[in-house]
């Protein structure tokens, strides 16, 4: 019994990263079998793919470890409460054992029918009699929890030499230097690029070319062979998306086979519709990697009019602040009450890979969306983004008014009504007269009058509320919405569109495949990379970054950019100064914010023929709503004032120096000039907002514990 007390006291340990090994957990000895001290430590049992992964990939003796034996109580079969009790026994072994396949080794009875293949000289067996196993033990008493039992750490074999890595030197020059198999990220790329259409010989030649630059083979994934990534290429020209005539059942056996690319399922009951949460492995680490203390962006809706179920996307961003999508949710219904439950699933996900994960802010870009649920789950600010609408706006505008003065005028006006809007001081009425103004537009106004009319009302509420999203991540959403639209609806046969299975595999596949090939900074040796359909590339935000003041000429109604390759084009961007100009360039004939009409508005800040962006208002009124507080509240103005200098401590730009003796205001003054020509404006809005409301429910908070309190006690 004294063993299990003490098992059961030792803390649990869950490092928060990605994958962690043996080393980076404290180890205890506790006594064992015939007085022999096993070597354990306790970790969540969701975690233990983590842990065999970072100690597969030990830097010493890289590796892999397969499962040799495992044993599971049926949850049926009833059992005494014991102490000990295990739910789940697995042990897990080096792939370069328990066997021994070299000459004179042994080889286990019920393994005896190997018969060895005709050798190559470079590729001798695997199995090598490698000792190195642990045990992993799920407890009745703790089923969240697994028990590690790691004796036999070394990777030597029985004679206690080693076997196999660079401490083998028998193993010099053959595969049993490296690990058994290539690496998650070699096998992502191959699968990609694969899946996107490079053939076999092309992924083969990069390979042995890189191979050839860096003078041999110097670790497993160089190993690669050309039978591997074919039986790959096999596989996914055979496979097929229609696992089964009928969709439900199809989606219900895509689920049973990709269980870790699912984090809800629930299929079309009484009171609850289907729902489909989707996120791989890569995803989920983007999301680590890239949400943590940042923000995560939804893409809500896409592809109603087409597909069977619509697409929800949640999204993050990158270091070129391109979007990468790190969830896709398919119901066919997006109701509040729903998204509680995937939403909630999802955070749990990623809690327990990282504990300390935190989201700064959340955009939505749907005036329904459930703000309350969002801020419960993710305990984060939420902002609400305008792109969608200022796009359907403009898109329908180049389609239906051909008379490109009358467009920008119409744009103009409805553009003003939302600026109003979100200011505070506009109402419904705006638009009401721009419907009575633009009669003669009636191609326009009808739509408007049958699509948006009708929302505005929720729109408005929702602006009033919530903060605005800056542009460059409205242009970022703008992207990512091009690029899944080019390379998830591209297909010859539309009538698959109406089949979610279809939906589903192709998410996980090829759309997949792109956004992470976006990501690989090989991906330029493929001449394939440069097709349209891949639509790469940085955001029209990032692209104005580039263009020079010089190529732009601001007159009284439009502005003139020159092209930067071709001196001779040049493109006319109407309402300059504002998100709702148009410009006669491709990008803005298809309704999308382009490089011009931006670097348009960056001109006309700096120079100061505009004021700044309704979200640099939004951040400076409630940067200064915080100085205003009551004098005796120091440690909020405090704050204020250091949120202020943040920025300035980050390179490049202006360089202000600041006297201990600056009041507070000028400082914001001086920082808020800065911010207009940066791109932090959602970062710091969120920072300074949420230390408001930390301040705010701060009362509240200590009611609430001090019941909790009260309650514990009693
Ligand atoms: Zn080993
Ligand atoms: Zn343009």
């Amino acid at each position: 019994m004294a063993r299990w007390d003490e098992i059961l006291s030792l803390p649990v340990q869950n490092p928060p990263t990605l994958e962690f090994s043996s080393g980076e957990i404290v180890w205890s000895k506790v006594e064992g079998w015939r007085d022999k001290l096993d070597r354990v430590a306790l970790i969540p049992f969701a975690r233990v793919g983590d842990f065999v992964r970072g100690e597969s990939a030990n830097k010493d003796c890289p590796t892999r470890f397969h499962v040799e034996a495992r044993r599971r109580r049926s949850s049926s079969a009833s059992y005494k409460p014991k102490v000990d009790g295990i739910l789940e026994y697995i042990l897990y072994w080096c792939s370069f054992g328990p066997d021994d396949h070299r000459k004179g080794g042994i080889v286990r009875p019920s393994r005896n029918t190997y018969v060895p293949k005709k050798k190559n000289a470079g590729r001798p067996n695997t199995k090598r009699g490698c000792t190195c196993h642990f045990i992993v033990k799920r407890l009745i008493a703790e089923p969240s929890v697994a028990l590690i039992i790691y004796n036999n750490d070394k990777h030597v074999d029985k004679n206690g030499s080693p076997c196999h890595g660079p401490q083998d030197k028998k193993a010099a020059g053959t595969r049993a230097m490296f690990a058994p198999y290539i690496s998650e990220d070699l096998r992502l790329r191959v699968l990609s690029l694969l899946h996107v259409g490079v053939s076999v010989e092309t992924i083969m030649q990069r390979h042995n070319e890189s191979v050839e630059r860096q003078g041999g083979p110097c670790n497993r994934d160089d190993l690669l062979t050309h039978r591997y990534v074919r039986r790959q290429e096999r596989s996914i020209r055979r496979s097929t998306y229609e696992l089964d005539p009928d969709d439900a059942i199809s989606i219900n056996m895509w689920v049973e086979s990709h269980q870790s690319h699912v984090f809800f399922y629930e299929d079309f009951s009484d009171n609850d519709p289907f729902t489909l949460g989707i996120q791989t492995e890569w995803q989920l680490q983007q999301m680590i990697q890239f949400g943590n203390r940042s923000i995560v962006a939804s893409d809500s809706r896409f592809g109603t009019n087409k597909l069977k179920y619509p697409l929800y996307s949640l999204i993050v961003f990158n270091s070129d602040n391109k979007a990468i999508p790190v969830a896709w949710v398919i119901t066919p219904r997006f109701s509040s009450a729903d998204a509680h439950r995937w939403m909630r699933a999802l955070y749990n996900r990623i809690h327990t890979k990282d504990p300390t994960w935190n989201l700064a802010g959340f955009i939505v870009d749907d005036p329904a969306a459930d703000v309350l649920t969002i801020r419960d789950v993710f305990q984060c600010s939420v902002l609400v983004s305008f792109w969608r609408v200022r796009h359907a706006w403009h898109k329908n505008l180049v389609k239906k008014c051909t008379e490109s003065e009358m467009r920008a005028e119409m744009l103009s006006r409805l553009g003003q009504a939302v600026d109003d809007i979100c200011k505070g001081h506009g109402t419904v009425e705006l638009f009401e007269d721009c419907m009575e103004d633009f009669i003669d537009a009636s191609e326009f106004m009808d739509y408007f009058k049958a699509v948006w009319y009708p929302r505005i009302g929720t729109w408005t509420t929702a602006l009033k509320t919530l903060p605005l999203a800056s542009q460059e991540t409205s242009a970022a959403m703008e992207f990512y919405h091009n690029q899944l639209k080019r390379r998830l609806l591209n297909e010859k046969n539309p009538n698959v569109y109406q089949r979610a299975d279809w939906l589903v595999d192709k998410l996980g596949t090829k759309v997949h495949s792109y956004f992470w090939l976006d990501e690989y900074s090989e991906k330029d040796d493929f001449a394939r990379y440069w097709k349209d359909e891949w639509v790469s590339g940085l955001t029209s935000w990032r692209k104005a970054l580039k263009i020079p003041d010089a190529n732009v000429v601001i007159e009284c109604k439009s502005a003139k950019v020159t092209d930067q390759l071709d001196g001779d084009k040049t493109y006319i961007v109407r309402n300059p100064g504002s998100q709702f100009g148009t410009c006669n360039c491709s990008w803005a004939d298809m309704g999308y914010l382009c490089e011009h009409m931006l670097k348009v508005i960056k001109v006309c800040r700096e120079k100061g023929y505009i004021t700044s962006s309704i979200s640099l208002l939004q951040y400076s009124q409630t940067l200064m709503d915080m100085l205003h507080c009551s004098t005796h509240d120091s440690l909020i103005r405090d704050h204020a004032v250091s949120l202020a200098m943040l920025p300035m401590l980050q390179p490049e730009k202006l360089i202000l120096s600041c006297h201990s003796g600056t009041s507070g205001q000028v400082v914001v003054g001086l920082v808020l000039k800065w911010v207009c020509s940066s791109s932090h404006n959602n970062i710091l809005y969120i920072e300074i907002s949420d230390k408001l409301r930390e301040r705010r429910v701060f009362g509240q908070n200590k009611e609430l514990l001090n019941e909790k309190e009260k309650k514990r006690k009693l």
